[in-house]
């Protein structure tokens, strides 16, 4: 705010005609951004049109004339040419080195033919050491419009993949996980021969001579998956270093592309973060990051004071929290753990998967050493359960009274939870995105009257006074905040029907979720979330503004530009390093 009162003065003082004798009263800039349509998230100037950056920090918001004296000669000045400008986007909760391991698994979901696969695969081998494993997934022959002209079963045979991979085990991962097509020289590996028997509820596919095709079905692949695994476990740690090192920069560097500037990570162990601290030391994280340890109680007993850190790196690095245990399971699996039977499965209530002990021990070590607790329930019961633990801990430090424990994906809660979480000032994790990508299912599960009442009832929550969060669970669901965003704004599922269109949020709690919400959500309201002089200059630029445009044309919202204290990391498709 000093700054912008500051700007005004300057210019009143042009005004008078007396600019020469002024001296500068602000540093100049490194950077500005100039014509455009800033939305800050900030109340007290809600839009304006440009930004003065000194360093990694915002200096000054303000009209264009505002920031203009701002400008030197050393200063790099942005025209936004009226593009949109937002916080950078925090990913609310996601698994960053799984993420990036996904990343480093061809994917073959849009693939259009085998001759296509086999391509990719060519392109991964000049990048793959000999005797590495070449792993890809999503593959579905009935994508394939281009047909092979030897089929098996509807399958191709492996000859063209194994003529391009004599030096590497390939193994192919079938959307639907029940079934792997690999090459010779895995089988070579797995020394599987023409007369090899199938396991037991497995099938190796054989043309009319005997041989081997390459498709393994059900327990067939597991021979295959044991040695590839078997063989990550036998490489040299130097290598494991090596492909970790990728994953962190591929998934910092897919989230640059999103838009996203921070991204929460549930679920880290000391060895990650031992190495990301040393990324951070060498400032080789791509995106800031905030990180929880999913470790055993015991193992965390006596580490956790060593391992807190906040601001690590430039703000690169924070680790202050213990998730994400799982307290239930998932809802399409009937895992969720309700507190009444599921409607389409009445012998069940779900899952409680992690003992209600093993969470009451992270609690007290949480609470111990001042770490935010973030442990996962989905259903009901897991949540009220999960409000009990964090109460009971609560109340044995009455002094304690902001430690923002979270629970993480909420999707089903009684209403009697409600004003008890807002008691507690606990924080409900929800992720916009899985209202649209559960909701075809989520009515068989809970039956409409619970639905209507307790199912993802996020805007329900943030009208109570509970902070809005967001996100995609990366990679869980695809890092895509506009998606995300368009699903919490809409409600509109991918057939054109809508779910719980009553629990939308409005465009501008939307943006606010996935900014100072997430934000909030990490103890880092202070630097992140706004366009606000003083906090990180993480800006993103986008192709329309997300907070006007029709419902109908938010996914054809772009991200040309992402911006990380102050430094352009991506710009018009391409990493900027
Ligand atoms: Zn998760």
């Amino acid at each position: 705010m000093r700054s912008i009162l500051v700007t005004i003065a300057t210019l009143t003082l042009i005004g008078c005609g007396q600019k020469s004798e002024t001296p500068p009263a602000h540093p100049l800039a490194d950077m500005v951004l100039t014509n455009g349509n800033v939305v800050t998230v900030d109340d007290a100037l809600p839009r304006s049109e440009a930004v003065a950056i000194t360093g990694d920090r915002i200096t000054a918001v303000g009209t264009a004339a505002d920031i203009f004296p701002y400008i030197g000669d050393q200063t790099e000045v942005i025209d936004l040419e009226g593009k949109t400008a937002i916080p950078g986007f925090i990913e609310g909760h996601g698994h960053y080195t799984s993420f990036g391991g996904s990343l480093l698994i061809l994917d073959f979901r849009y693939a259009n033919s085998f001759a296509e696969i086999v391509s990719m695969v060519e392109a991964a081998v000049d990048e793959t050491e000999p005797g590495e494993w070449i792993i890809g997934r999503g593959w579905h022959q009935d994508k394939w419009d281009v047909k092979e002209d030897v089929l098996i079963e509807g399958l191709p045979v492996h000859d063209s993949l194994s003529a391009v991979t004599p030096d590497n085990p390939a193994m192919l991962i079938h959307t639907s996980g029940h079934g792997v097509f690999v090459n010779q020289k895995a089988m070579t590996l797995v020394e599987m021969g023409n007369d090899t028997a199938p396991p037991e509820g497995g099938e190796i596919v054989r043309d009319e001579t005997g041989r081997a095709t390459g498709m393994m079905r059900e327990s067939a692949q597991d021979v295959f998956r044991q040695a590839f695994s078997g063989h990550q476990g036998r490489r040299p740690a130097g290598i494991a270093e090596d492909e970790m090192r990728r994953m962190v920069t591929l998934a910092g560097e897919e989230s640059l592309r999103n838009g996203i500037t921070s991204f929460q990570d549930l679920g880290t162990s000391f060895a990650e973060v031992d190495l990301i601290k040393r990324m951070a030391d060498e400032g080789n994280v791509p995106v800031r990051l905030w990180m929880a340890f999913e470790e055993q109680a015991a193992d965390m007993e006596g580490r956790l004071a060593e391992y807190r850190m906040v601001g690590y790196g430039n703000n690169f690095l924070t680790v202050r929290a213990i998730g994400e245990k799982v307290l239930d399971g998932a809802l399409g699996t009937h895992g969720g753990w309700l507190l009444e039977p599921y409607s389409d499965l009445p012998r069940t209530s779900g899952l409680n998967v992690v003992p209600i002990e093993e969470i009451e021990a992270s609690a007290r070590l949480a609470m111990d050493h001042d770490y935010q607790l973030a442990i996962q329930g989905i259903g009901d019961r897991a949540y009220r359960e999960l409000l009990n633990i964090y109460e009971a801990e609560f109340a044995r430090h009455p002094e304690k009274t902001d430690m923002r424990w979270r629970i993480e994906h909420a999707q089903v809660i009684h209403p009697d939870d409600i004003d008890r979480t807002v008691a507690l000032n606990v924080i409900p994790a929800v992720q916009g995105i899985f209202a649209c990508s559960d909701g075809p299912w989520v009515v068989d599960r809970l039956g409409p009257e619970r639905t209507r009442e307790r199912g993802y009832i996020f805007n329900t929550l943030a009208e109570a006074g509970l902070v809005p969060t967001n996100g995609t669970d990366p990679p869980v669901d695809e890092i895509d905040p506009i998606a995300s965003f368009h699903c919490s704004v809409t409600r509109i599922l991918p057939d054109g029907t809508e779910f719980q269109p009553q629990e939308v949020y409005s465009r501008e709690r939307a943006l606010y979720s996935y900014t100072m919400g997430n934000a909030i959500a990490a103890f880092e309201e202070d630097i992140k979330g706004s366009i606000t002089p003083g906090k990180l200059a993480d800006i993103t630029i986008l192709s329309q503004d997300l907070t006007t445009v029709p419902n109908d044309e938010i996914m054809n919202t772009d991200v040309i530009m992402t911006i990380l204290g102050g430094e352009v990391r991506y710009r018009d498709g391409e990493i900027v390093n």
